[in-house]
């Protein structure tokens, strides 16, 4: 029998991404899908949607309309992920032709859904940390595995917990086999995904021995042929001394560390409901780098959250200046519908926090050229992973630089040594030693 085809978008962050190669296993080692990227022939066409950007639900109706008008007669098309899981039946209502709704917590019902005539789940205390997924990967030199699901803090601008439920944390044997088939498979480096990380081991769906994040990473880090291990997002609150110097001290763990700040200011981060105080994350931060001198440190930052004031603002500039962040995700303050901060009445003027990004930027753009400048002449060990045009690999450094050599692809998979030639904001281009 010919094998159908499945054309899938994934949008949004790294844990949609593997929620879409948990899609793709189940389909194509279960139901006799294979991928195309000509939607024109696809007999089932996905969406995996993303909330936390703006504007999610027009994009969603925009993009669907759009698949209605090119797909075949007879192909289907499902809805996915966090926009599914917070729209739910309303999706049905307003685009008629989708032909299942599968939420974010949901996706183990895949191959139900596709089975079922307008199938809907988007139950967000659904629970599939014990699902066994079929094994898909997009890359072979990297392996994407969840540690957790869903995030419970409710940080007050965020939709997360409305749309992936509760945090529960996988059982390390689901872990350590994901981890060990992917070594075998020839990957050189995991990626452990979860909302809060390093909150691990707080709650797991059966009984289970007691393991907290510093525990996990130190196991995996045992198994042979295992490279690299990094791990996003780790939460400040919970960045104990134990996990900082476990961190620090074992090898195979990247030094590349994502500490999402959203503000420097304490009142602001009570409002956010974050949980610690401008100090509390400048010590961690601080401690961090002291421990570990070659650490990268990237952030989340947010301006214009409700209510903060020039005062307020100056905070996360001081941050800014102290921590000197490798690198910044920054963003205007947005409404998320279902999230407290959308009804808080202080909301700032747009022409304000506009002015408070672009101040944030620009600052930041300076300390990353003086950083990058720094870089030239160094040697790193990079794990090359990407084919790039003009005869060029592309890997990351330990801690997390882009670097970029002209070589053929023999080098994909390999960890060489390479020295820094010319240093740009956005890739460190080198040659090897
Ligand atoms: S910790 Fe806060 S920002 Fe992160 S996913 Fe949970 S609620 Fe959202």
């Amino acid at each position: 029998m010919s094998a159908k085809k499945l054309f899938i978008q994934t949008l949004g962050c790294a844990m949609n991404v593997r929620d879409s190669e948990h899609i793709i296993a189940e389909l194509t080692q279960k139901e006799n899908y294979s991928i195309t990227q000509d939607i024109k022939e696809a007999d089932l066409i996905l969406i995996n949607t993303c909330s936390v950007r703006e504007k999610p639900v027009h994009k969603l109706f925009s993009e669907v309309g759009g698949f209605e008008k090119v797909k075949k007669k007879d192909a289907k098309i499902g809805v996915c992920g966090c926009t599914a899981s917070h729209l739910g039946g309303e999706i049905f209502r307003r685009a008629p032709y989708v032909d299942f709704v599968l939420g974010a917590r949901n996706i183990s019902k895949i191959t139900q859904a596709i089975n079922t005539p307008k199938f809907i789940s988007v139950d967000i205390d659904y629970d599939e940390s014990e699902f066994a997924f079929a094994d898909f990967r997009n890359s072979i030199y990297k392996s994407y595995i969840n540690i957790s699901i869903g995030c419970d803090k409710h940080c007050t601008y965020c939709i997360v917990p409305h749309t992936r439920g509760d945090e529960i944390s996988i059982p390390f044997d689901i872990i350590h086999n994901e981890a060990i088939k992917a070594v075998q498979k020839g990957a050189k480096e995991i990626f452990l995904l979860g909302q809060n990380v390093n909150n691990y081991g707080k709650r797991f769906r059966n009984d289970h021995k007691k393991m907290d994040f510093s525990d996990l990473l130190e196991e995996l880090s045992t198994i042979e042929g295992l490279e690299r291990i990094r791990f996003t997002s780790p939460h400040p609150l919970h960045m104990d001394d134990k996990f900082l110097e476990v961190f620090a001290k074992n090898p195979k763990i990247c030094k590349s560390m994502h500490m999402p700040l959203q503000s420097g200011s304490t009142e602001i981060l009570k409002a956010m409901k974050r949980g610690y105080t401008k100090e509390w994350y400048l010590d961690r931060a601080l401690k961090l780098r002291e421990l570990c001198p070659n650490v990268s440190i990237s952030t989340d930052i947010i301006v214009a959250f409700p209510g903060e004031s020039e005062k307020d603002f100056e905070d996360t500039m001081d941050v800014l200046e102290k921590i000197r962040f490798e690198q910044m995700f920054s963003f205007k303050y947005s409404k998320r519908p279902l999230t407290k901060a959308a009804t808080m009445p202080n909301q700032i003027d747009p022409e304000v926090a506009s002015q408070r990004l672009s101040i944030l930027q620009n600052r930041h753009n300076e300390i990353l050229d003086e950083i990058v400048e720094k870089q030239n002449n160094k040697e790193f060990e990079v794990l090359f992973e990407e084919l790039r045009p003009n005869h060029s690999v592309a890997g990351r450094t330990n801690n997390n630089f882009l670097v970029q050599v002209e070589h053929s692809e023999e080098l994909l998979g390999q960890i060489k040594k390479v020295k820094i030639t010319d240093a740009k904001r956005m890739v460190l281009y080198g040659e090897l030693v």
